[in-house]
Formats: structure tokens, sequence, C-alpha cells
């Protein structure tokens, strides 16, 4: 059978917190062609502690990328057409290995931890030293930050140990205004500071493949996750935003060139730095911990849904928590409280409540936590989002869709392919100097389509949902 005919071929590495995926795009009109999925284990050893293995992670990478290109083989797609890989990771999730026998030292502790509470609590205490932390970093002490970025490509691209300036500005050690590895931080954190990857921009070429199928192709963007979105989404102006609904959910809004510091409970991060002379570009940032999680919570730890998809008709068939509240605070409370030891509540509880209640809550749990986010957002910012973009995996439930449409009171926008965070690592990829197939203008894009969620209730809460009343009360 004959070769399909296509024009360049920008392939993603998407390595997020439940699963990692490889993805190939079509350079030109963004269609996903391929890709395959794997789910990575999460393991507890303890309260609060959460860990990934990080030789199944990248097993789990490597797999990926040659199943796909079995199913692209399969489709009659020429392989040699992927012109550039990107990578794109969960953020702060933290690696240390050894230089020479890259065997890593321990599990890869993951950004959900808690571990290092009782640490970030004295520095918090150490007023003086928090001020300086803050003012550089931009980063609220009380969450879990293992003070090392990880670095998936690192000595599977020629050895090259380097990150971006997205990752990088994860770590608490990171100066967010020189965009440059800060020497008073690390000194104050005992942090070496040749152990640290070198920074680069989050499109630029890293290094090439080193084997399998796709051995020799470069690798030429890197963005955490929420960053990649950004990208995916093309929130390329100042106040343009987008949310991603995975295992937390994460509210970015470009500001531009300047780093805005939140009055709110929200933080400052760099968005992108689209080519080593590209300027950065930075966001305010609202995370909340539990989203998609809760969901998995439902499933594993209550079993009352085998899986994801279960949840939404479980919902619907009630169409309300009748009264019921689910606060799942599993890891403390992110933004805008930033309460680490706040904990998961569910009340409102009564004879009549069933898991379908339950389910209904959990789903209104994820808006409300928006909503919250979203309020902050608008007002250290003082003009109101009109719209959200949305993306990520829970964003497949359209009664989770409608649900926050209602509760902001805005339309909420959802990209008809659901892959942003993989699409903007591939479009970073592509654009890169020396790759150079992919335009980021948003106009050679005009052909990607998406769907509408209009609210259904007016500001003032008249409208027949009950929760948009409760909020606006
Ligand atoms: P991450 O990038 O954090 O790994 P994803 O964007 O892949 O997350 O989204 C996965 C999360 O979305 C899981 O926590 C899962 O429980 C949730 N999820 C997936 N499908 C649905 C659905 N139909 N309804 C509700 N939640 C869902």
């Amino acid at each position: 059978s004959s070769r399909v005919m296509l024009g360049p071929l920008v392939a993603a590495i998407d390595q997020g917190t439940s699963s990692t995926r490889f993805l190939v795009f079509n350079a030109k009109t963004a269609e996903l062609l391929s890709h395959h999925q794997v789910e990575i284990n999460q393991s507890f050893p303890k309260e609060g502690w959460v860990e990934e293995d990080p030789k199944e992670i990248l097993q789990s990478v490597y797999e990926c990328m040659e199943r796909t290109c079995e199913k692209l083989t399969q489709l009659n797609i020429d392989i040699s057409n992927i012109k550039a890989i990107g990578v794109t990771n969960q953020r702060e999730t933290t690696l240390v290995w050894d230089k020479e026998t890259g065997e890593p030292l321990y599990n890869a502790i993951v950004w959900l931890d808690l571990r290092t509470q009782s640490t970030a609590e004295l520095v918090r205490i150490g007023k003086a030293h928090h001020g300086l932390v803050y003012s550089k970093t931009s980063c609220p002490l009380c969450v879990c930050v293992c003070p090392l970025p990880q670095c998936l490509t690192g000595g599977k691209s020629g050895g090259v140990h380097c990150t971006d300036v997205t990752n990088a500005s994860r770590t608490m050690l990171f100066n967010i205004h020189t965009l440059d590895w800060d020497p008073e931080l690390c000194k104050y954190f005992d942090i070496p500071m040749e152990i640290l990857p070198k920074v680069r921009s989050s499109s630029e070429i890293y290094g090439l493949m080193k084997s399998g199928s796709l051995s020799g192709i470069p690798i030429s963007g890197c963005l955490g996750d929420q960053s990649a979105a950004l990208v995916g989404q093309m929130c390329f102006q100042e106040g343009q935003a987008k949310n991603t609904y995975g295992t937390g959910c994460f509210l970015l809004r470009n500001t531009g060139a300047k780093p805005v510091m939140s009055d709110h409970g929200l933080l400052t991060t760099v968005a992108y730095k689209l080519g080593r002379d590209k300027p950065a570009c930075y966001a305010l940032e609202g995370s909340v911990a539990i989203a998609g999680a809760v969901v998995r919570w439902l499933k594993d730890n209550l079993g009352i849904i085998q899986t994801s998809t279960e949840l939404e008709k479980l919902a619907a068939s009630v169409g309300t928590s009748y009264g019921c509240y689910f606060v799942p605070a599993f890891s403390g409370l992110y933004a805008p409280y930033w309460e680490p030891s706040a904990r998961g509540i569910i009340c409102g509880l009564t004879q009549f409540t069933n898991k379908s209640h339950l389910a209904f809550a959990a789903l209104e749990a994820v808006c409300f936590q928006t909503r919250e986010i979203l309020d902050a957002m608008n007002q250290d910012s003082g003009i109101p989002l009109t719209q959200l973009q949305v993306d990520g995996g829970m964003t497949s439930n359209r009664l989770l869709m409608q649900l926050q449409a209602d509760i902001l009171c805005i339309p909420v926008v959802k990209p008809s392919m659901p892959e942003t965070t993989a699409l903007g690592a591939a479009m970073a990829a592509g654009a890169a100097e020396g790759v150079s197939v992919w335009s980021l203008r948003p106009e050679d894009l005009s052909e990607v389509t998406s769907e509408k969620f209009e609210p259904q209730i007016n500001p003032e809460g008249k409208g027949h949902v009950k929760h948009c009343y409760l909020i606006s009360k």
C-alpha cells in the first residue's frame, strides 16, 4: 500500500502525574495523527508521601514512543517525517541520579508529596529568609518543594543535563527575574549549584535522541506541563488564560513580559521563553492540588465507580449533590489558602444521600475550587476574564464543563483536540531554531475547532442551578 503524503510531523512526550503519553502531530494543521499512553503507578509509602519509580517512568516513555511509531507505520505514515520532539513533564516532581551510572538514588518524589512540610514551616518562621525566597522565586513555602528539578531527557539525549526556564522556575532555587539559578538561595538551601542542570529556553535544540526508532531526531522543546498547555491553547496575548483539569487544576493567565506579584494568594511563574533570544513571558498561576485525583480516590478508595468515565453518568443520574459538600483537601489546600495542614471533609450528609450525590459533590468541588482561583485572578488583574479556555483529562466530562460554566458565570471553551499540553510541547519543538517546521501564529491554525459551554444561569444567581445561587450569596 502507498505511503500517506504529509508535511513535517512533530512529536511530544507528555510525562504527566498519572500517565505518560507520546503523540505525533501534523505541523501544518496541528492534527493529532497517533499516540500511545501508559499509566504510571504511584506509591504512598507513608501518610502524605507520594512517589513514582523513575525507571518505570523512563520505560513508559520508550514504550509509548515505540508503540506510536508502530501505529504510524500501520497507518502508512513514514516516521522519518518526524522532525522534532518536545518534552513536557509534571513540574516540581524531583529526582536525583548518579552522574556516573545514571542510576536514580531514590524514587521520584511527586509534587503532591508533603514530607518537606515541616522544613518549609521552619523556613517560613524565619521571616527574613521567607521574604528573600519569595521575592526571588514567588513560590509560597507551604507547598512541597523538593529543590532539584527533574530532567527526563538528560541521559537520553546525548547526556545533556539541562532543563528549561519554566521547570527551573518551580524549584525555589531559580531567580525568576534574572532567569538564572540564584547563588544566595542555593547556599541557603544547601544545594551545590554544580548538580543543577543548565537552564535553557523552552524552544531550542538540546540534543538528539540516542536510541530507539527515533534515534537522531532533535529534542527541541521543553516546558513544564502547565506552561505547555498555555502554549498549546495559544494564550500568547497578555490577559489570556487557560485552566487544565488533570490530577490537580492549574489556571494560568499570561501577564506578558513583566512578572506580576499577587495580592490574592496566586503565584508568579515563567510562562515560557520560546527561543534563546526571545524574551521570557510570565504568568499568574492559581493551583488546586486535587481535581482528577478526587475521581481516582472515588474509584480506588471508595470503589463507587470502576472507571473515571462512569462518574459523569453517576452524577448526572441525580443532577444535584442534595446539599452535600466535598472539600477534597487531601494534601492541604493550595491557592488561594496555602494551608498545608487542611484535610478533606464531606459534610451535609442526610439519610437520603447516596453515592450519586457524592459523585456530583466531587464534580462541584472541582468547579468551586476553580471559581475561587478565578476570583483571585480577576482581583489581581482588575480585568475580569470573559471566557475560560480549558483542557486536561477531566474535560472529557461534559457535566463538569457545564457545571463549571454555571459556577463561573462565563463560557467555558474546550478545544476539540484535548491534548493541549502535548500540543504546546510539540509547537515549541517544531518552532525551534534549526527545526522551524511550525509557525506559532494563531492565525495559521485557524482550523483548530472548539466547543463552548455557555452558563445556563445569570450572575445574580437567579437561574435554576442551586450551586451558583449559593456561591453568589
Ligand atoms: P495528569 O496530566 O495530571 O496526569 P490528565 O490530564 O491525564 O492528568 O487527567 C487525568 C485525570 O482526569 C485523572 O485524575 C482522572 O481521574 C480524571 N478523569 C479522566 N476522565 C475523566 C472523566 N470522564 N470524568 C472525571 N474525571 C476524569
